[in-house]
């Protein structure tokens, strides 16, 4: 029976009773980029920042989530999309319990991040484009992946043999070759309607 569904849900403690609490609303921060162009870096200062100010915040990113939930995912268009919609999914729970989320993953196309944007909610969903040049991002080569991509030893790489599409309307768009770390992690926050 419909009503008989959801027989426990108003006996749980509601959203709106967390964020009271809490002192702040939840949210999914969604941040975007090439690899190397500081999602993971960005993301944990503005963990430690927000963690810092009494704020209940949680990273997401590629390290957490591929080694438990997504152990059994691999790099294929099915696993990758699978990859994202899992991820998507956990972020918004978090969100529901309160928590500004900071997910980093490359996310490279348009349709993969509206989809994100579908499961978490338009009103949950702040989209960050970590906007740093390929140039930049090649010469930093924190994992050396980009010299393996040119070499022809890594295919389907993101900005080098895949194409990454920028977001037309982030919520914010991050110039991180003009920024410092720290200056990236507080104009981030800034922006964030806590
Ligand atoms: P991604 O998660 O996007 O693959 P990482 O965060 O792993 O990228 O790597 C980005 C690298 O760039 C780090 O070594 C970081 O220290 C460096 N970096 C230099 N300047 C910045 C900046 N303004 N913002 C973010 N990262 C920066």
């Amino acid at each position: 029976m419909a009503d008989n569904i959801h027989p426990i849900y108003d006996r749980l403690v509601q959203r709106k009773e967390r964020e009271a609490a809490n002192g702040h609303r939840g949210g999914v921060v969604w941040l975007t980029g090439l690899s190397g162009s500081g999602k993971s870096t960005i993301a944990a200062a503005v963990e430690r920042k927000l963690f810092e100010r009494g704020v209940f915040a949680q990273v997401l990113d590629g390290d957490n989530v591929r080694n438990g939930l997504n152990g059994n995912l691999g790099f294929s268009l099915e696993d990758r999309k699978e990859n994202t919609r899992r991820v998507a999914e956990v972020a918004k729970l978090f969100a529901h319990a309160g928590a500004i989320v900071l997910c980093s993953f490359v996310s490279p196309t348009r349709q993969m991040r509206a989809e994100v944007a579908e499961i978490v909610g338009s009103d949950d969903y702040f989209e960050v484009y970590v906007n740093t040049p390929l140039a930049v991002c090649e010469q930093r080569d924190v994992k050396g992946l980009y010299a393996k991509a040119r070499a022809g030893e890594l295919k389907n790489f993101t900005g080098i043999d895949s194409p990454y599409e920028a977001p037309v309307q982030p919520f914010l768009d991050l110039k991180t070759a003009e920024l410092t770390v720290d200056q990236a992690a507080e104009q981030l926050i800034e922006s964030l309607p806590l």
